[in-house]
């Protein structure tokens, strides 16, 4: 096993400070290593989840080589020629799991903005304090920027969020987290291959959840309360101008639809499974409230805006990779992590052979698959 950093090198150097996972701790379960605490409701740290990482790669005795940064993949006879920091190496097969989230995606037209607006990626944010006084334009309403709007909301800065498509969920549903009820119901396990459109749902974006000791729900109405303004989604800078899209009701609507239709999958599942009785009664969420007049363009020239956070999305970088695996979209080519070359393999990928892939839960299912067509592999080549 070659890393570049540490053992749990993404959470320690491209993590902000106030982060927690998402995901409660009872879900926090790597191969035969759960979380073990006083706390199963509760959300790791960034601290924690590195330590739980570092102790995984303890019991576990992983063979990771530290400090190794792989330069370049190629395929060569009988194998790969995989060139290293620190040398070659030979490998008959190869598996990738240099994760999906190696870079902040930022649009092209960052380039343009005026020199004076300072900009930041979740990879360079800590903390507020990182950033100069006045107004904060965060860019992305998925996970990442509802916590980051949030924060930077609470320090006492006035911040516009910028909303494209999100996906919607309150933090507790019917008394339980509301990933509970995704684990529960079964919609976690689902395939790969049963999946109705599956590229969509690997770029899907992550829910508006964070993960707070109160439990809070952190969705746009819960950021308009907190003097949050909402306006629509960033599609241009032009003379120095951001402009963003109209039509926040329907992108407010369609994400609040969603929601509905997913609870109702719970509802009946709860009732179908005999739940119904253990369960507090079936709650539904206001909509998200549409802001009277959502500005349609703020002057980046003004001084209003000091500093924008792009929280955008993140995607894999496979720069070192020199076989010809990656699509157009700077994505690997697999089928449930069997990359479509021989002998080279995917794991760490969103919804890689189960929409849990997309989670740290996810490994050891996917793990224990691929390896097994991984070791098929080997034995007809033999
Ligand atoms: C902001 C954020 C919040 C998240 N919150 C949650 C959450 O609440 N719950 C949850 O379950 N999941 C969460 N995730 C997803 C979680 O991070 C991934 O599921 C998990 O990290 C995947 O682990 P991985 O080891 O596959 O990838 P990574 O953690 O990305 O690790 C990949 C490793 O490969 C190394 N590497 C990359 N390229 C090279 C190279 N060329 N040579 C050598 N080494 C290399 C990197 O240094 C890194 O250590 C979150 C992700 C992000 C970005």
């Amino acid at each position: 096993m070659l890393e570049r950093g540490e053992v749990a090198n993404s959470w320690r150097r491209e993590r902000w400070d106030s982060l927690r996972l998402l995901t409660p701790n009872w879900q926090s379960r790597l191969p035969g290593l759960r979380y073990e605490g006083p706390d199963p409701d509760g959300y790791m740290t960034v601290g924690e989840v590195t330590e739980f990482i570092h102790r995984f790669a303890k019991v576990s005795r992983a063979p990771v080589r530290t400090g190794v940064n792989v330069t370049s993949v190629r395929r060569a006879d009988s194998g790969y020629r995989v060139t290293t920091s620190r040398g070659e190496v030979h490998a008959r097969t190869v598996v990738i799991a240099s994760g999906a989230y190696n870079t902040p995606s930022v649009p092209q037209f960052s380039d343009v903005v005026p020199a004076s607006v300072e900009q930041l990626t979740p990879f360079g944010y800590r903390d507020p304090a990182q950033l100069p006084d006045g107004g904060v334009l965060v860019v992305g309403a998925s996970s990442t920027g509802v916590q980051l709007a949030a924060e930077l909301s609470r320090s006492g800065r006035p911040v516009t969020l910028s909303v494209g498509e999100h996906v919607r969920l309150p933090r507790t549903y019917r008394g339980r987290d509301v990933l509970w009820w995704m684990d529960a119901s079964g919609l976690w396990d689902q395939r790969y291959d049963e999946v109705e459109d599956l590229t969509r749902a690997r770029r899907l974006p992550s829910p508006q959840l964070v993960g707070t000791p109160e439990r809070t729900t952190l969705d746009l109405n819960a950021l308009a309360a907190m003097g949050v303004e909402l306006v629509g989604r960033w599609a241009a800078v032009r003379d120095g101008r951001a402009l963003f899209s109209g039509g926040l009701r329907n992108v407010f609507s369609l994400a609040d639809l969603k929601m509905e239709r997913l609870l109702d999958t719970f509802d009946e599942w709860a009732r179908t499974e005999g739940y119904e009785v253990e369960a507090d009664p079936p709650e539904r969420f206001a909509p998200t409230r549409v802001p009277e007049s959502a500005r349609l363009q703020v002057d980046l020239r003004s001084g209003e805006i000091r500093a924008i956070v792009w929280a955008t999305g993140f995607r894999p970088d496979y720069r070192w990779l020199h076989v010809p695996v990656v699509d157009a979209k700077g994505q690997l080519r697999h089928d449930g992590g069997v990359v479509d070359n021989p002998g080279l393999y995917a794991l760490g990928l969103p919804v890689l052979r189960r929409r849990r892939s997309t989670f740290i839960c996810g490994i050891e299912d996917d793990a224990r698959e691929v390896v097994e067509q991984l070791a098929l592999f080997l034995t007809a080549r033999r």
